[in-house]
């Protein structure tokens, strides 16, 4: 229709097909299928051991250059791409998104169910709870925080004795340990199996995690935007015995338990990443992990999900960014050799995609076949020298009425440079132009020679926003292109590189560095991590999605520049260490007339409103 309609009115006009059909359709088996709803169902994980022999398809990635703070249409690329492909093609083809975090949604951005005719429907379900893992990630991660407090509590005000005959319970006279309890004397080195033969000294050792309160790295979580809690202090009440510490809150897609979820390859794998998990610090300095407060295991029950084609939400920024692997290896099975399986990763290729490739292939052993590169006109225009956009404000004139020089600009500096981070990488880049109803045939021809001009295989406009996957259909053409050729893939550095090399390399090589700067913690953190051990874990950076900068108003392609690192953490379960870069923050703020201002429920027909 034109115009077209709002979001959410596209997304109401269609009767989503019954879930259990769709399964049988993409070859489903019905046991393999569980239903939440009508319209949305989780998958079982036997389908993989199923579709073993099967050949994987072609796998397609889908990042941008750096966005403005009002996205650029990678969510709808990606879903106009599929139809394209499946409806206009014939190509059996799957779209693996993450999960949309509240956060966004209620805050600036908004949803992340793409939009206009190339969207996820229905959206408010999408956009809204979906089937829940967002809140089970969130009660994992707080019970993981509520045992680290309880412990720290129980040990300040009980004796050895009396710790060690409840961690160690008698039963008809005997006390047993558990294997995670024979797993912990082990790495402590004693080994012993019969509770009575522990020494004194052996049972302090044992019942002791000892934790450093100034040194706790598990934050709680919340999937609202609560930047209230970025700071609190725990333990006020007198119950509590004084055991009071300053702690904060992140947001839930933040959590690595989020992160543990969309990088696990198995059940098997998930519950040894989730043991691995790093809380904090002893006071000796030693590591205390999950496995040491035997609270992995719970909550490996509480996420015992089944992956989905939504499956996880990591954040891109303090996170890898990219739906889960599962899904992902899923989809590539169910798609067979001539299928094209289309992922997502967030933010800017100098974010999301170098995660993907660096963390998230490194993990899975998948290799990409292609990178589309979404861009925008108007982000063009921004980088290209262009007034600053916010969310909320009306969009400057020079961003409705054509201008060239300003669109050239931007290809010039971002677009470029986004071709060139993904050529490191030895994949082949299509760049998929996103075309909103303002831009001019001559913007969208410029953008389209420049981008070839830059290295990009090839570029092409899309109008799936407007027209659904008739609008993607050359897009679909120039991707089936790209993966019919070979693509040299290669790891930006190697993970066996010193910590502060590997930051280094993507400082200079992705974002145009000159060098970092690492704050004496951050140094003091890259030895400890190193000396315990981590200093081979891939890298991912906690930096802004707005500049390919550590400076949001940094636009086009900053050089001169050298990138400070603030701090640097580590997410050992889900296998990566991240540095903060600038003044990056794990609990984003709500603006000042937030997304909800918007939302309402009609009690009446039960629809909600406003959401978008
Ligand atoms: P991203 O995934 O890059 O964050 P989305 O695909 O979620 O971006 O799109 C962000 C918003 O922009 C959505 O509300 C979507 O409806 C809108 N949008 C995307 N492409 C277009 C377009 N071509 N014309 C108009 N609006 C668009």
């Amino acid at each position: 229709l034109t115009p077209v309609p709002s979001d959410i009115e596209i997304s109401r006009a269609q009767t989503p097909k019954p879930v259990d059909q769709l399964a049988e359709e993409i070859g489903l088996l019905p046991e393999e299928l569980e239903a939440y709803g009508r319209s949305k169902a989780k998958v079982r994980l036997s389908l993989l051991d199923r579709l073993h022999a099967q050949p994987d398809g072609k796998y397609v990635l889908v990042a941008g250059i750096t966005p403005t703070p009002l996205g650029e249409g990678k969510s709808t690329v990606t879903i106009g791409l599929v139809q394209a492909l499946s409806a206009h093609l014939k190509l059996n083809s799957f779209a693996c998104l993450r999960q949309p975090s509240q956060g966004p949604t209620f805050g600036v951005k908004g949803g992340a169910a793409g939009g206009g005719y190339a969207q996820v429907i229905p959206m408010e379900e999408f956009n809204l709870h979906l089937t829940g893992d967002i809140h089970a990630i969130t009660a994992a991660n707080n019970l993981v925080a509520a045992a680290i407090d309880a412990r720290m509590l129980h040990e300040a005000t009980q004796s050895d004795k009396a710790l060690f005959s409840r961690l160690v319970p008698s039963v008809n006279g005997v006390r047993r340990f558990s294997p995670i309890q024979i797993s912990r004397l082990n790495r402590l080195g004693i080994n012993k199996t019969d509770p009575a033969s522990l020494t004194p000294e052996e049972i302090s050792t044992f019942v002791r995690l000892d934790l450093d309160p100034s040194k706790i790295t598990w934050q709680r979580v919340l999937d609202t935007n609560d930047r209230f809690l970025r700071k609190i202090t725990v333990g006020q009440a007198s119950t509590e015995k004084g055991q009071i510490r300053e702690t904060g809150f992140d947001i839930a897609v933040a959590s690595e338990i989020m992160a543990i979820l969309a990088l696990a390859d198995s059940l098997e794998d998930m519950k040894n990443r989730l043991a691995r998990m790093v809380v904090g610090t002893s006071r000796s300095g030693e590591p205390v992990t999950a496995e040491d407060l035997v609270c992995y295991c719970v909550v490996f029950c509480i996420q015992r999900g089944t992956p989905v084609f939504v499956h996880a939400g990591p954040f891109a920024n303090i996170a890898h960014g990219n739906s889960s692997v599962l899904a992902d290896k899923l989809a590539l099975k169910l798609v067979g050799r001539d299928g094209f399986v289309v992922t997502e990763a967030g933010f800017g290729a100098d974010i999301g995609m170098e995660k993907f490739f660096n963390i998230k292939c490194r993990a899975s052993g998948l290799r990409p076949n292609v990178v589309v590169l979404v861009a925008t006109v108007r982000a063009l225009k921004m980088h290209g020298g262009g007034p600053n956009v916010s969310a909320g404000a009306p969009l400057p004139r020079e961003y409705i009425d054509e201008n060239l020089s300003l669109v050239a600009g931007g290809c010039h500096s971002n677009l470029r440079k986004q071709i060139q981070i993904a050529h490191l990488f030895g994949v082949p880049v299509v760049v998929a132009l996103n075309v909103f109803r303002t831009d001019t045939q001559a913007e969208i021809d410029l953008v389209c020679q420049l981008a070839k001009e830059c290295g990009a295989s090839d570029a092409v406009p899309c109008h799936h926003w407007a027209q659904g996957g008739r609008g993607s259909l050359e897009l679909a053409q120039a991707v089936n292109e790209a993966a019919s050729r070979p693509s040299n893939f290669q790891f930006l550095y190697n993970k066996e590189m010193p910590i502060v090399e590997k930051i280094r390399t993507i400082a200079k090589k992705v974002y145009g560095a000159d060098d970092i700067k690492l704050s004496p913690e951050a140094e003091a953190k890259i030895d400890y991590y190193s000396q315990q051990g981590y200093g081979s874990l891939p890298i991912c950076m906690a930096k802004t999605h707005l500049s390919l900068s550590h400076m949001p108003d940094k636009k086009g392609a900053p050089t001169g520049f050298v990138l400070p690192i603030r701090d640097v953490r580590a997410s050992i379960g889900a296998g990566f260490v991240y540095p903060l870069v600038g003044t990056m923050s794990t609990m984003p703020g709500l603006p000042t007339r937030p997304c909800f201002y918007d939302i309402d429920l009609d009690p009446v027909t039960e629809e909600i409103t406003g959401l978008f």
